[in-house]
Parts: structure tokens; sequence; C-alpha cells
């Protein structure tokens, strides 16, 4: 089989690894989190991050630093994987579900500006959605499959509506926009995954980086019990959220190949959309030309395939031993949030099932690769995915 997405662990991975164990500093404490975090800050441009369980956490974590509380509401986009919306309602809150633009698949900054002018009230104590009387408590784009957000205008609009920016860059590290690495793009927070699907992982893992010291030192309050001193005194409830010394030292050793896994990520995604981009009935995915993606996943969308006929698609290519998948349902189709507000959502309805995510792990061979290529060719000449 060739598979979807699996880590590249070629460098010092097990060195460090064996390093961290022998060192007997294996918990949170240790100079190989340390050292990750300020590689991770490096990597995003930002002045300093905080190292966490996973990414899930990490959101959380910066929600709750950045003021999120019980019964508001956050400004995300449905088209995100569900720990987005997870982060958010593990504050209490709720996710105010937006569309994406059709050109990168990101938060809408066009619609977000027209609902918080005509949905929304501007009173003393803050933004309030009209319909719900709920408090507008911050707004978190999603870096979809590692491209950045509209942050010019969304931060724009942010500091006009003075609400907290957090971006979910999970899949970004690596990626800029307008030449500027995601660390830098005006969010207050940003929080990055290193789960075992991503370009760069620890097994399990994530970050929040950000530019105020204060702001980032919060989050690593918030995260470390929110402990006061050597005694134990804590001050406000906290998480148990920190990453372990064995997770940073593989992600320490996976960090000095960044650009090795992003270069790879992007060849690939070249190579698809070199072979795809004819095709009658395949369109790419999105390449918004003010922005470099760090190009996490790779795949088509086929706009003329009906549900049974992706299956279908899917089922021919898991039988040539090649695994491919459908891609994130949106937030407001699944039944946690199914009473989240929502705008309208014509391009993630439109989009959402109609995408393959293809084989594309950093050390996939150029002829695995083709083999991937011409058996969807194929199998859309046989009729799989006619609709
Ligand atoms: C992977 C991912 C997450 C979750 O990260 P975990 O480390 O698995 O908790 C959150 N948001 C997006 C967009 C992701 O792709």
């Amino acid at each position: 089989m060739i598979p979807l997405a699996i880590p590249d662990l070629s460098g010092n991975e097990s060195r460090y690894l064996q390093e961290c164990i022998d060192s007997t500093f294996i918990s949170s404490v240790g100079p190989f989190v340390t050292r990750f975090e300020a590689a991770v800050a490096s990597a995003c441009g930002a002045s300093r991050a905080v190292a966490t369980a996973s990414g899930t956490s990490g959101l959380h974590a910066a929600l709750t630093a950045l003021g999120v509380g019980r019964g508001e509401l956050v400004i995300t986009p449905s088209f995100t994987f569900i720990a987005t919306a997870n982060a958010i309602a593990h504050c209490g809150a709720d996710p105010w579900l937006f569309d994406m633009e059709p050109g990168s698949w990101t938060l809408d900054p066009v619609q977000v500006e027209e609902s918080l002018e005509w949905e929304a009230e501007e009173r003393p104590e803050g933004v309030f959605h009209q319909k719900t009387g709920r408090r507008v408590a911050a707004i978190l784009p999603v870096y979809t499959l590692g491209t950045p957000a509209a942050m010019d205008r969304l931060a724009r609009l942010a500091r006009r509506y003075r609400l907290p920016l957090l971006a979910d860059a999970a899949a970004a590290l690596g990626a800029t926009f307008l030449g500027d690495p995601v660390g830098k793009l005006g969010a207050d927070l940003t929080v990055f995954s290193f789960n075992g699907n991503k370009t760069v992982t620890c097994g399990g893992g994530g970050a929040v980086a950000g530019q105020d010291a204060e702001t980032v030192d919060l989050v690593r309050h918030l995260t470390t019990t929110a402990r006061r001193g050597a005694d134990y005194t804590h001050d406000r409830v906290g998480f148990n959220y920190r990453m372990t010394a064995l997770q940073a030292a593989v992600g320490c050793a996976q960090l000095e190949r960044l650009e090795h896994l992003v270069g790879a990520k992007r060849r690939i995604r070249a190579r698809y959309d070199a072979a795809f981009a004819d095709h009658p009935r395949l369109s790419l995915f999105p390449q918004p030309p003010d922005r470099e993606s760090a190009c996490w996943l790779s795949g088509v969308v086929v706009y003329d395939a009906d549900s049974e006929a992706m299956a279908a698609l899917r089922q021919q290519l898991l039988q040539e031993e090649i695994d491919v998948r459908p891609f994130w349902k949106p937030v407001h189709l699944q039944q946690p949030f199914a009473h989240a507000p929502q705008a309208a959502l014509p391009v993630t309805d439109g989009v959402w099932g109609h995408v393959l995510t293809l084989p594309c792990s950093a050390a996939l061979t150029q002829e695995d690769q083709e083999r991937v290529i011409l058996a969807v060719q194929r199998a859309l000449e046989r009729g799989a995915g006619a609709a």
C-alpha cells in the first residue's frame, strides 16, 4: 500500500530520543523542550513559543489566555478539522461558523466583515451577536492544508473590533504570506500541531507561538497547572498540557529538516498539479498567489462526482493499494455543533464532499507518485467517480 502521509524520521530522531532517555529528563522539564520551543519560535518568526501536549490543547490554552469564556462566540470557518471547534467548546464557548474564500479555502474576511457590520452590535463591554445576545470573543482563522488565511484583512478587522486574533496554523509551519512566516502575520497567538500525520511531527504535540511575552507566558502558566512559585500555590484553574521531552527530542530532529520536509511536500503538490491541471474532471487544491502554502496534504477535487461516485473512486484506488481519503466534513454538519450560529456556507458545502487526498509522504518516491497519477487517471477513465 502506498500510504497517505507517513512521517519521515530519517534524521537525528532516534539519536535525540536515546539521548533524552539516557538523560532521565523525559518529562516536560529539560533541555529538549526548551530547545524545541526556541526552534519553533525561530521557524515561524515569533519571539517565543510554548510546547503543548497537542494542537488541540494548545488551542484550548491559547483561547483561554485570550479571554474566551463560557457562553461566548468565536468566529471560525466551518471547513476545519473538528479540533478547532472542540477547543472552542472546551472553553464553554461556541463557534460562529463562516464560509471560506474559494481561492484559498480559508476564512472569508469579506463575509466576516459584513456579519460583524450587520449582525453584531458594539457596546462598551465588547462586540455582541445580536440574534443570540452572546459576546463575540475572538477571531480564529485556520490555515487550511498549510495555506495561511487572508491575515492582512483579518488583522485589520480584529483591530477595528478590538477582538483577539488566534491562528490555527496546525499544519502550516514553513508557509508564508507575502513573504512573511506564519508567526508574523498579525495573530496574537499562532498554534501548531505536531501530530503524527503532520509534515513535522513529534508523534503527538503542539505549540503556541507569539510576539508578546506576557501573552505567551500566560499560555505557559495555564499549561503548567497555573502554578506560582515552588510551593503548591495555583492562582487559577490551569491545565496539564505540557509536551514531554521525549516528544520534543523527536521534534528537535524534525525541525532541523523543516526546509527539506516542506520542500518535499511542495514538490509533490507541484507534480500532482502539473499532472492533473488539464484533466477535464479534476480541479486542483487552491494556490493563492500572495501565499506560499506549506502543502501539508495533496489531492484533487472532483466537482461532478456525488458521494457514491467519490466512494467508488476511493474504493478503486484502495484496491490498487493506494491510500486515498476524503477530507474534513465541515463543523456545521457535525452533531455536537449543529446548534452553532452559522453564516451562509455555499463554498464549504460545494467543496468538502468532493475532495480526494492523495499519497504525499515527504519521502514518497517519484516512481510511486507516477503510479498514483496513472491510477487516478485510469480510475476516472473506467468510470469510477462518474455521477
Ligand atoms: C491536526 C489539526 C488540529 C489538531 O491538532 P492535534 O495535535 O491533533 O490536537 C487542529 N486543527 C487543524 C486545522 C488540524 O489540521
